[in-house]
């Protein structure tokens, strides 16, 4: 059976866009830009050209979108609209941007009980959903060795399920972005079936199939309303849904996005395993001059750097690559394709324009360890959750859950406990 590559790594603004008025990306609603307002005077010039050249803009990418004057940034609100932006001035005392969320250095401040993530408020987004959705959002596979299925909606709510007792206990309060392989949007397939259409017609396919085989080959998949129609839901419209309970119920300081990895399955009449098996970390970053031209992903990437979103997300994700690293003895990802920057020089870490991760408007670290179609992950995810260690695929080790969540509990303490190894990367 085929696995379906990197899919969770497909850039999501690469599909054909709804395309209005406004240029927006698929689902996106017309922002409100006279929030930018309340973050005048609260940047330098300095700090707003050196963010975006550095994290967010691909190249010169943000140069049509963003006039950076001396003391003040046009920013293009419309086709011919335009607002304007005062810079702070170096030197002088700024207020503090506006947000929901609270960097490591309040949450300190604001402790009160003495235990390591006290005042930390965490939500947790096991990425994808699992159950019986697991087959149509292709991020499932099984072999035909008579094993149980690999499924990463169940994997990494079960890893949420071990973190969450761990971190209360460590003073947190944790906020599930899901708590079962439930989706949190309301619509379902068949909503999108015009969107549907339309994507294929952009295609040139004003013909196409309504449904798929379940044994057809991805390319053949591609080309039918069935196909289109679950991507709306299960990916666009289920990321947007949580982004809405994450940016206005839950409010955390910091979101996980917990995923586990995957790589191209090869052919799909003859699987194999891939040889590798890798770890890497992604925060928010890396827009291009299509990105950057939507109107709805520019105003959340103005959000990001207004906030001062990136300094807490590389801080954090500098810490949790070390300790994630040693718990899991896994090497580093590299990626070899062009919609990446690397804003650390930390080999673990990689900005990308994801849609998690740009549309909750808080810090983001997003997991990918482990490479869910290697031997060695198979053979430990077979051997399921267990207690203590065990002889797994040659080695005396934990069950791969709670490794993963051991990682993600040292790298928290380390990064938001008293000892706090925060230093500035
Ligand atoms: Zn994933």
């Amino acid at each position: 059976m085929r696995f379906p590559l990197l899919l969770l790594t497909v850039a999501i603004g690469l599909g054909p866009s709804l395309t209005f008025a406004q240029n927006l990306s698929a689902l996106g609603t017309v922002p409100d830009w006279s929030r930018v307002s309340a973050y005048a005077n609260t940047i330098t010039r300095e700090a707003f050209l050196e963010e975006m050249r550095e994290v967010y803009s691909i190249g010169d990418a943000y140069q049509r979108q963003f006039k950076v004057n001396e003391a003040s940034v046009r920013i293009r609100t419309g086709d011919d609209a335009w607002m304007e932006l005062a810079f702070r001035q170096a030197g002088e005392q700024g207020q503090a941007p506006k947000r929901y969320w609270r960097p490591r250095a309040e949450i300190i401040a604001d402790r009160t009980a003495d235990r390591p993530l006290g005042g930390l408020r965490i939500a947790l987004d096991p990425g994808h959903l699992g159950g019986k959705w697991a087959r149509m959002e292709e991020r499932w596979y099984v072999m035909d060795d008579g094993g149980k299925a690999v499924t990463e909606g169940d994997m990494t709510l079960l890893v949420a399920q071990l973190l969450a007792p761990r971190l209360t206990a460590l003073g947190a309060t944790v906020l599930p972005v899901r708590g079962t392989t439930k989706p949190t949007t309301s619509r379902r397939p068949k909503d999108f079936l015009a969107l549907a259409k339309e994507d294929l017609a952009v295609m040139g396919l004003t013909e196409p199939e309504k449904t798929y085989a379940p044994e057809a080959p991805p390319a053949e998949r591609r080309k039918t309303l069935q196909w289109h129609q679950e991507r709306y839901f299960y990916r666009l419209s289920e990321i947007r849904a949580r982004a809405r309970k994450v940016n206005q119920q839950l409010k955390p300081d910091v979101v996980l996005c917990l995923h586990f990895n995957a790589e191209a399955w090869g052919d799909p009449s003859e699987p194999a395993f891939v040889p590798r098996n890798h770890l890497h970390f992604l925060i928010n970053g890396a827009y291009n001059m299509a990105e950057m031209a939507r109107e709805d992903e520019r105003h959340q990437l103005l959000m990001r750097l207004l906030q001062g979103t990136h300094a807490e997300e590389r801080a954090l994700a500098k810490v949790m690559a070390t300790h994630m690293a040693r718990v899991t003895q896994l090497p580093a990802y590299h990626y070899t394709t062009n919609n990446v920057k690397r804003p650390l020089k930390n080999p673990y870490i990689y900005a990308r324009n994801l849609l998690a991760n740009r549309l909750f408007e808080c810090p983001v670290l997003y997991f990918e360890p482990y490479v869910m179609n290697c031997e060695d992950v198979y053979e430990r995810v077979q051997a399921g959750l267990y207690e203590g260690k065990r002889l797994v695929h040659g080695l005396e080790r934990p069950s791969i859950f709670h490794e993963y969540a051991e990682g993600v509990v040292k790298g928290l303490v380390a990064y938001y406990g008293p000892e706090g190894d925060s230093q500035t990367p």
